[in-house]
């Protein structure tokens, strides 16, 4: 149960919004899984997901805010009829945290902070932000990720440099933040909202961590991966709005 718990909270934690290095911190502990490498069902993902939410009850407070709640499970119900995966009971929950943070757990539980939702100006913006999560579900990243980890297991007992094959795992979860951002933003934009919710949020709290000095040396990287996910996603708008 401890060994699904990591696994589990890395799949969360990893499709957060800002936190992918954390990832790479809990990745770096020992794992043993015996399962096959096939892609999970809908029955497993929820099974799954139905843990990892236990766990995240456990860990943090939610909000229990029923006007709060039905805005945010609205919009993320209008946000998944336009998406793939429409079969997956999609929810939306508030962590009780000043940090600005959203992520998602398998089988289509989303979490935000009280923080992120306090410094979203509008529902465009929320709804950006979700689109993303509920992107991840759709594109299946959390059966990706698992196959991933399978991967760097088995290269790991062949010998291979751990930290060569965390760099491989690094560049596959930037791939899917990418891809996450792109099809969120389409869908926000077939459910109605404005498409550049997301980059508008990000854009803010951007500069807001520039005012307060967080990009030194160390964090540059962030700061550039950052900007130029702001950049993709404004790009794919212009790209949307001039194909109508
Ligand atoms: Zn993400």
């Amino acid at each position: 149960m401890v060994l699904i718990r990591k696994l589990l909270v890395i799949i969360a934690i990893q499709t957060s919004l800002f936190f992918t290095q954390e990832c790479l911190i809990l990745a770096d502990d020992t794992w043993q899984l015996d399962d096959n490498s096939a892609e999970m069902s809908d029955a497993d993902e929820i099974a799954l997901g139905k843990k990892v939410d236990e766990y995240i009850r456990h860990q943090f407070y939610l909000r229990n805010d029923p006007e709060l709640n039905k805005v945010l499970n609205d919009i993320t119900q209008r946000l998944t009829s336009v998406s793939e995966r429409k079969t997956l009971p999609f929810t939306c929950d508030i962590i009780q945290s000043h940090s600005i943070n959203a992520f998602s757990a398998p089988g289509g539980h989303i979490y935000v902070t009280e923080g992120l939702l306090k410094f979203a100006e509008t529902e465009d913006e929320v709804a950006g932000i979700i689109g993303h999560e509920v992107a991840h579900a759709s594109l299946r990243h959390v059966s990706k990720l698992y196959r991933e980890f399978m991967e760097i297991l088995s290269q790991r007992d062949k010998g291979a440099d751990s930290a060569a094959t965390l760099s491989l795992f690094n560049c596959h979860l930037e791939e899917f933040e990418q891809e996450a951002d792109t099809t969120g933003v389409l869908y926000a934009h077939k459910a109605g909202f404005n498409p550049n919710g997301l980059s508008d949020f990000l854009e803010r709290h951007l500069n807001q961590l520039i005012q307060e000095g967080v990009f030194g040396l160390l964090r540059f990287g962030s700061f550039t991966t950052i900007s130029s996910r702001i950049n993709h996603m404004r790009e794919y708008t212009r790209s949307l709005t001039i194909k109508e």
